[in-house]
């Protein structure tokens, strides 16, 4: 059994370092909203690892992307995104049926148009050599495959989230 909360605290600390690592400038916000009333939940902590450890990842790349996209822009008329920070925030919530976890960023959100692909295998907008297109769909198989499903809520220039949900064993 895992625990939720204790797992996506420590890959998102890890996946912030593992920037860090290769962009020394980097820096940005993490936030969590964790419920303190979480269930251990019976899926493998390396399977639901490796999901967060995906999403955390992608939303960390999405947003440093964006904040080095917003600093060549020579003038930007919005003043909040002259001052613009990385922020990625994770949030459980345990629905006493399931359990949700959120994982919501503020980088450039997802275009209309590529939605319905980004689960698909090897679907990826990242250079040659920084991404598989992998992530996402593994991500979704792990996911459905205990019985839960993974949702997408994204509007461009505002960021993205994406929801997971768990059910629990039935008492
Ligand atoms: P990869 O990370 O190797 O590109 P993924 O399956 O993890 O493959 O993601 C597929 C694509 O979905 C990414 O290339 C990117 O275009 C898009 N994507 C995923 N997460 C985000 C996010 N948080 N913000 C913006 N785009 C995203
Ligand atoms: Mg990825």
């Amino acid at each position: 059994a895992t625990d939720i909360n204790a797992l996506a605290d420590e890959y998102l600390r890890l996946s912030f370092h593992g920037i860090r690592a290769k962009d020394k400038t980097f820096s940005a916000d993490f936030k969590t909203d964790f419920d303190p009333n979480m269930p251990l939940v019976t899926v493998a902590s390396q399977d639901i690892g490796r999901v967060f450890l995906n999403i955390i990842n992608n939303a960390f790349y999405a947003c440093a992307d964006y904040s080095k996209n917003l600093k060549n822009l020579p003038d930007l008329e919005d003043e909040s995104l002259k001052n613009y920070t990385p922020c990625v925030k994770v949030a459980t919530k345990n629905t006493s049926s399931k359990v949700v976890v959120s994982i919501r960023d503020n980088g450039p959100g997802i275009p209309e148009n590529i939605k319905d692909k980004i689960f698909q295998p090897f679907f990826t907008t990242k250079p040659t050599g920084m991404g598989t297109g992998l992530g996402l769909s593994l991500s979704y198989d792990i996911v459905k495959a205990h019985g839960g499903k993974i949702e997408l809520e994204s509007e461009e220039g505002k960021g993205t989230e994406f929801i997971i949900t768990l059910p629990l064993d039935k008492k």
